[in-house]
């Protein structure tokens, strides 16, 4: 623990004094690091994909299109990073003529990220892309609950940049705490929000600044005004994707009385569709992450009635994908962030019930709802909070780079992705400009009878 508390000490220090050469902030430099990194990513695709295999057992089609496709955001961020670096005028009133004002990015310095196990190459490497284009060094403390892939990543960010400019520190909870008790110039953080709570608690400390990217219950409206057919496959997908271990997954189904029948049996048909009638022989169908995981996803199958699925085999870590009915809200699978292929269903019969109990509860990270009705589309956007809301579709706001991503309240604080990510990893530093050809003195003493004038 010693000579890792040295060892921490000593890449900070080095990454300082590299900062301070001044080099990262080079445009030119920043661009060539990002092509690098991209290049890293494609070299390294098939690694990546076994590594996470390994670790979760996703498939590959997943793996490419949720973690190898973090290449779209470095390539946003290589198209655009000369605009964004550009200085921009701001107004500026005319009682401080003939002065000019703009506003410069400027990178922080050092900033520390940390990340989770449910994508632990993709949330590792986009933050990353950030702090590389608002021109920071960086040390990544990747999940240890996903060791095949931390290594990779390890060996990865080893292989293609200077340990003084990115690193990888691997390890568990102690070493993130050995980390966190360090100074940095930002923390960027994803994982639950109890963690949340000590990563910032820690940062205070050092009033560094945070980005908490955390979790917490995604509500799912359906309405009686859909497609039925492209809701259930949309909700199947958005649900059961990396086996529900995805921060966004719809956590639980708000549906209109009227039309839960018809959609638990569309659902049903979406499932053996996508994994067959036995999803534990699909090679579509991912794993839960570990032992730990597995017993407090199983405790939640007691907590209902299984509609559909329920079979679990605890050797394989494998649970089916379910639906449960008749779920108690004050239990813990409608108290507690489900995390994993488990889905409640309730149903209401007017949509200010749902309105009310998405209300009584934290502001989730995503809110969906499947209606083309204008009205209650307006009445749900206006009546509620979320980090982000997708309407007839889930999940797949993540991955438009224009779209800030991030949470509210308890799912968390500040944003990322595109303009976002290099918004957050840099300082916007004002600078007012007055030239010497005018100098008016009414701001100066004697004051006498001026204040009449104004
Ligand atoms: P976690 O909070 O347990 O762990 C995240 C990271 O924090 C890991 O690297 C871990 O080593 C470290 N850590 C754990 N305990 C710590 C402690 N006591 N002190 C310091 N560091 C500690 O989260 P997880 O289980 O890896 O991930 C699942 C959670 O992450 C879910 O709640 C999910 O919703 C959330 N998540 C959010 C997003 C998002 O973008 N908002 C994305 C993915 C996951």
């Amino acid at each position: 623990m010693i000579s890792q508390e040295i060892s921490i000490a000593d890449i900070i220090r080095k990454q300082r004094a590299y900062f301070n050469t001044g080099q990262t902030k080079d445009i030119n430099f920043r661009l060539e690091q990002l092509k690098t990194l991209k290049q890293a990513v494609t070299e390294q695709k098939d690694a990546i994909t076994n590594a996470l295999k390994a670790d979760l057992n996703k498939p590959e089609f997943e793996s490419y299109a949720t973690e190898i496709g973090v290449i779209q955001e470095i390539s946003h961020a290589i198209k655009h990073i000369k605009i964004w670096t550009k200085p921009k005028k701001a107004p500026v009133s005319l009682q401080f003529f003939p002065a000019s004002a703009r506003i410069y990015p400027e990178p922080l310095g050092v900033v520390l990220i940390i990340g989770p196990w449910n994508y632990p190459f993709q949330l590792m490497i986009s933050p990353l892309v950030g702090a590389i284009a608002a021109g920071n060094c960086a040390i990544l403390k990747p999940s240890e609950l996903t060791p095949n892939t931390s290594r990779l990543l390890n060996e990865m960010i080893k292989q293609y940049f200077e340990p003084a400019y990115i690193t990888v520190v691997e390890g568990g909870v102690q070493t993130s705490q050995q980390l966190l008790a360090e100074k940095f110039d930002h923390i960027f953080f994803t994982g639950g929000t109890a963690v949340g709570k000590i990563v910032m608690e820690a940062a205070a400390k050092n009033l560094t600044p945070v980005t908490l990217e955390l979790g917490g219950k995604s509500p799912c409206i359906v309405d009686t005004d859909i497609n039925i057919e492209h809701t259930a496959r949309r909700i199947t997908w958005g649900k059961f994707l990396n086996c529900g271990q995805t921060c966004i997954a719809p956590d639980y189904l708000l549906v209109d009385k009227s039309i839960k029948e018809n959609l638990l049996n569309e659902l049903h048909k979406c499932l053996q569709e996508f994994y067959g009638d036995n999803p534990a022989k699909s090679s579509d169908y991912p794993r839960i992450v570990n032992q730990k995981h597995f017993d407090r996803l199983a405790h939640f199958l007691k907590e209902g009635k299984v509609r559909i699925g329920g079979e679990t085999n605890p050797s394989e870590l494998y649970i089916a994908p379910t639906v449960l009915e008749d779920v108690s809200l004050t239990g813990s699978v409608m108290q507690e962030e489900i995390f994993g292929p488990i889905l409640p269903v309730i149903e209401y019969t007017d949509i200010t019930e749902a309105i009310d109990l998405i209300n009584s509860k934290s502001k989730p990270l995503a809110l969906y709802l499947f209606s083309n009705n204008k009205n209650l589309q307006q009445q749900v956007l206006q009546q509620t909070s979320s980090g982000g809301v997708c309407i007839n579709d889930t999940v797949i706001q993540v991955a438009v780079s224009s779209l800030p991503f991030g949470g509210v309240g308890d799912s968390g604080i500040g944003k990322y992705h595109g303009k976002s990510s290099f918004d957050t990893f840099s300082h916007y530093k004002s600078v007012l400009h007055n030239p010497f050809w005018l100098d008016l003195k009414w701001r100066y003493a004697p004051y006498k009878d001026k204040l009449s004038t104004l």
